[in-house]
């Protein structure tokens, strides 16, 4: 344990590193299966001549445990994975430090109120240069402190009952660690804005398959005319506030739109230094500056990487427009620069050249090590294409009462257990809810609505048959053994056209469609069988199922497609109707 002589503050012991000297004595469990071990001698051979390695493996391999193996090997990793609770499963299972954001922390400085804000909008961000907080200690600092190089010159002093900022405090202690955990959206912010991040030899993307929707989501930039307007009215009360509206068509006649946002955001914080308006909306204000000037800068860059969507009117003015890159080569880059080696990881990529090309490497730079055999028995994990009706947007009105009867027959039949139905939105969600029976009717349970997803799995798992409906649990969600018994697919999810993103994505290539449509599907398969002695069947209704695989096999990996059954193969108690 370090302990700083001056102030007596105390770290906590960090991950003890194996000292073995082959990779398999890094691996964090006591056995490991022979399929583990080959993995990891062929990815620790393919790092010595590619940057990138990409491991697809199904459900079950344990991909995690060979991470960490190859990480402990290393001691200098950054792992990033798609969800707080991937990230918290890291931190508890192999004991690795987890580095947060802001939101997550409470500032020491208490705003005009006595409260104590989060770190978000705290005094450092609002108008106090870093160094004039006492919490706060470079890391520089932070380390020499550790290190008990302290002086009488140092930021010791301040630290004194442990008092550096919390945030600060887990960010420094995550980037001393050898090997450190966050989510996407944090270390690409991190990466973005503070541009501290150590270089380590070896970085981890867990769930890769969902890199590219999160580097569009943190990429994205709105513009919303209510929460601006505030802002304006303050300084230019003599003006109406508007958003012009500069079409669709050409990203960058926003430019002069933005800057005149700049100018007013500016003075607004400019404004708050003499007349004390409140913290909250100074930090607000200041962050949408940060954001507005970004976002300029990347679409200056690269015009015609730019699509506008969403956009939505009141009557001239422009209530909300979204902006949305096409490719994301450029976020990717400098993620992938903050490591020697980078192992992407995910139980879906099925081609090396799409997931490639969807995040911008050279194909020639990465090796593919694909496992094709699930160790959960084909027979614990039926899919039953049942072509109960065609659902696309023409037909959907008169398909719907079909399928709700479908449900309604799986429902029953499943009536003592619980179970999951995927929708792709809260329209069929919702007409399902309405039109479903009664006794059907009062199993099921959403997520729309305020409760979170950890409140509704809690739900979920304590009333018995108890059944989800949603478009959004097709991913990120572990419904082992009785949690699930069975799940319904009631369409097959292409990625949404109303998207204009989706669209050009379609008509520039559609192989990338596809291929998106058959990731979506086999995560959403992966949900309700977690283990070998787990077993949950699926059915999927939409007719268009069985075309696309048909004409998309080759897209599908091997532990998928021999799972499929005709509907003729479902129970009796199902088909007959
Ligand atoms: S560094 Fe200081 S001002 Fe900034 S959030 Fe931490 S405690 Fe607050």
């Amino acid at each position: 344990m370090l302990s700083c002589t001056r102030c007596d503050y105390r770290e906590q012991d960090g991950l003890i590193v194996n000292s073995g000297s082959s990779l398999s004595d890094f691996f964090p469990f006591q056995s490991m299966r022979p399929f583990q071990k080959e993995a990891l001698d062929q990815i620790k051979e393919a790092l010595m001549s590619t940057k990138f390695v990409i491991l697809e493996a199904p459900v079950g391999f344990g991909k995690s445990a060979v991470a960490v193996a190859l990480t402990r090997n290393q001691e200098s990793a950054h792992i990033l994975t798609s969800t707080k609770q991937l990230q918290d499963q890291y931190s508890s299972d192999f004991r690795f430090p987890v580095v947060k954001g802001k939101s997550n922390f409470r500032c020491d400085i208490p705003n005009s109120t006595g409260m104590f804000p989060p770190v978000s909008k705290g005094r450092c961000v609002i108008d106090w240069k870093l160094k004039d907080c006492p919490h706060y200690a470079t890391f520089e600092e932070y380390q020499a402190h550790k290190n008990k190089q302290c002086n009488r010159d140092s930021k010791c002093e301040n630290l004194k009952d442990n008092k550096l900022c919390s945030y600060y405090n887990q960010k420094w202690l995550g980037f001393k660690a050898p090997i450190t955990v966050y989510n996407y959206p944090f270390l690409l912010s991190e990466m973005k804005y503070a541009a501290d991040v150590p270089h380590r030899k070896l970085l981890v993307c867990d769930e890769v398959h969902d890199l590219e929707k999160q580097i569009v989501s943190f990429a994205s930039f709105s513009l919303k005319s209510s929460a601006l307007k505030k802002f304006h009215d303050q300084v230019r009360p003599e003006e109406e506030f508007i958003i012009p509206n500069k079409g669709e068509d050409e990203p960058i006649a926003w430019i002069d739109v933005l800057v005149d946002i700049e100018d007013f955001l500016k003075e607004f914080s400019d404004l708050t230094i003499e007349e004390d308006i409140e913290q909250d909306q100074v930090a607000i204000s200041k962050e949408m500056l940060k954001d507005i000037e970004s976002f300029e800068a990347d679409l200056k860059a690269n015009p015609t990487n730019w699509v506008i969507n969403n956009t939505k009117l009141s009557g001239n003015s422009i209530e909300e427009v979204v902006f949305q890159p096409i490719h994301v080569g450029n976020y990717t880059f400098p993620l992938f620069n903050v490591a020697d080696s980078v192992l992407l990881m995910s139980a879906t990529v099925f081609s090396k050249e799409r997931l490639c090309k969807a995040l911008g490497i050279s194909v020639n730079e990465a090796s593919f090590i694909q496992i094709l055999e699930s160790t959960f028995p084909v027979d614990h994990r039926p899919i039953f294409a049942m072509n109960t009706a065609k659902l696309n947007r023409e037909t959907m009105d008169t398909a719907l009462p079909k399928i709700t009867q479908m449900i309604d027959k799986i429902m029953f039949h499943y009536k003592y257990e619980r179970g999951i139905i995927h929708t792709t939105s809260y329209r069929q969600t919702n007409y399902i809810l309405q039109n479903i029976s009664k006794t059907n009717r009062a199993r099921l349970k959403t997520t729309e609505g305020k409760s979170n997803r950890t409140e509704l799995m809690k739900k979920h798992d304590s009333s018995d048959a108890s059944v989800l409906i949603s478009p959004s649990l097709h991913q990120g969600v572990d419904l082992k053994d009785e949690s699930s018994r069975f799940q319904i697919i009631m369409k097959v999810p292409f990625p949404d056209l109303s998207q204009k993103r989706t669209k050009i994505k379609l008509k520039r290539d559609r192989e990338w469609y596809d291929w998106q449509t058959a990731l979506r599907l086999v995560q959403t398969y992966g949900r309700s069988i977690r283990s070998e002695d787990d077993y949950a069947a699926t059915y999927i209704l939409d007719t268009n199922f069985t075309h696309f695989i048909q004409k998309k096999r080759n897209l599908f990996p091997k532990f998928f497609l021999e799972a499929l059954r005709g509907n003729s193969q479902a129970l009796p108690s199902i088909t007959d109707y």
